[in-house]
């Protein structure tokens, strides 16, 4: 056989490279175990509780022979031991800001307290913080952040796909696990929650004038920035029964929480979304959140936020802005539950917990009112949406400067100056209030800090995206975030359409 003779041809010179394989893997070996003793010695002076505070000569070789992505891991190694729970509040909470990159807050905290540097710990614990902060250093890549986003994630995967809706949750949707999963391999990589008024905002400049402005952004070397945000944190009505949360609301305590209904119709509050998730994951690596950044949720007004009925328009009967023609009173009837005898107690609850979401360090944004495709509609149209979002949705989430285009689609090309004075969809947004404008896009960067505003592509880490990357292994679509294989449902149903 043809396979045979071929084998027999190749052995010798397999052997022959066998050998070369041997002794190379031999150099390479003893190579290896040189760095891993100055490793071990120079892990185990940093790990000295007393040792934290200075580098040792050692540590600027090990970083030196480390790729740039993996040298925060050893900074991080000094981490743990200086930033350990000791039991006291307030060395507790300054090491909770320093694990967040906010060395001079915690700094601070500790120097604010009277008497101070007799105090044990409280000087070591300043040393500690000024040489953390020193090992950082200046984010310059403004232009190489990146931005993740998602919509309400699937809790119930067989419910979810096996429902008239299958096709389109299977396109658009992540799966709690698939989320876990994506999070951890980023915390893995270093990557660092940012949020966009950390990476650039508003200043007024010695002119008077008032332009977007970079921030200093201080980072151990290697570890990268970036943004999340979750679109449509509404719980629509249609997506009731079909294996997802139901609502955002408060705990007895006070916690942020997702209601969730069980297929028996037993209700149960934890973690069910991106919120509550991610804020579990926090609580257990601080230090994948740059200074307290979280995410961005975004919220359309027509059936409501966060899971309660808050639209006059749909919802209440003595809605005097409501426009009554046949189409509307169908839809009215049909596709909403109306009208809602709770809605101002409903829009003061979702309020309350939009404020508890505020405090938490999440950023609200709009999504439209109605989630038109803004970029083809007509200006009428576009303005009538816009007030309503202001009339309807910011009287509950407060003010934002943030927009999330609906479907993506940007009232602008993609040059700097499609912003200008002529476009006016975007001077009714900027009027509104909005600086930053986020359409969607598969690049993996796309930034412009320009002086009216911000602006940012989004990728979508749903069922399409990681079908695409698992059929195209070549192209980097998720992949420098996690492995897509890994991560992908194996409750999806094959193949993602539209998917090729
Ligand atoms: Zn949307």
């Amino acid at each position: 056989m043809a396979g045979t003779e071929r084998k027999g041809y190749d052995g010798g010179r397999r052997r022959r490279k066998v050998l070369r394989l041997k002794i190379f893997l031999g150099l390479v070996s003893v190579l290896l175990a040189g760095a891993a003793v100055v490793l071990g010695v120079v892990l185990w002076q940093l790990l000295q509780p007393a040792g934290v505070a200075v580098l040792p000569p050692g540590e600027q070789t090990v970083m030196a022979t480390l790729p740039e992505e993996e040298t925060w891991k050893v900074t991080e190694a000094a981490d743990f031991a200086a930033l350990e729970n000791t039991g006291d509040p307030i060395l507790d909470a300054a090491n909770l800001l320093a694990k967040q990159y906010n060395y001079d807050a915690a700094i601070e905290l500790v120097r604010g307290v009277e008497g101070y540097a007799e105090k044990p710990g409280y000087p070591e614990a300043i040393a500690a913080f000024e040489d953390l902060s020193a090992q950082c250093v200046d984010w310059t890549s403004y232009g190489q952040i990146t931005h993740v986003f998602f919509h309400s994630l699937i809790v119930d995967e067989e419910l979810a796909f096996g429902s008239d809706k299958r096709d389109d949750f299977n396109k658009v949707m992540t799966t709690v696990d698939e989320f876990k999963k994506i999070m951890q391999s980023m915390y893995d990589r270093g990557y660092v929650l940012i949020s966009l008024h950390k990476i650039a905002r508003m200043e007024q400049q010695a002119d008077g004038t008032w332009a977007m402005t970079k921030q200093p952004i201080r980072l151990p070397r290697g570890k990268k920035p970036f943004v999340l945000s979750e679109d449509d944190v509404c719980y629509y009505e249609y997506m009731t029964g079909k294996g997802f949360s139901t609502k955002l609301c408060l705990d007895e305590n006070g916690k942020v929480v997702n209601e969730y209904v069980e297929r028996d119709g037993s209700v149960v509050y934890g973690s069910y979304d991106v919120l509550t998730v991610l804020e579990d994951f926090i609580a257990e690596h601080p230090d994948f959140s740059y200074q307290g950044s979280k995410g961005i949720l975004a919220f359309t007004g027509y059936d409501g936020v966060l899971g309660y009925r808050t639209s006059d328009f749909w919802y209440s009967d003595t809605c005097d802005y409501y426009i009554s023609n046949p189409k509307n009173d169908a839809e009215k009837a049909n596709d909403h539950t109306s009208p809602n005898p709770n809605i101002e107690q409903d829009k003061q609850e979702a309020a309350r917990v939009a404020q508890a979401i505020r405090s938490l360090g999440w950023e609200l944004a709009s999504h439209s009112w109605g989630h038109p495709d803004l970029k083809n509609i007509s200006y009428e149209r576009f303005a009538w949406d816009t007030d309503m979002w202001e009339r309807e949705v910011e009287p509950i989430i407060g003010p934002t400067d943030i927009i999330l285009y609906p479907l993506g689609a940007d009232v602008g090309e993609w040059m700097p100056s499609s912003y200008g004075p002529e476009n006016a969809k975007y001077q009714k947004l900027k009027q509104a209030g909005f600086n930053y404008f986020c359409n969607v896009d598969g690049a993996q960067y796309w930034v412009q800090i320009n002086p009216d505003n911000f602006r940012q592509g989004r990728r979508n880490l749903d069922g399409f995206m990681m079908y695409k990357q698992i059929l195209h292994p070549e192209r980097v679509l998720t992949s420098d975030l996690f492995d897509a294989e890994t991560v992908f449902s194996s409750a999806r149903p094959l193949p993602v359409p539209g998917v090729e």
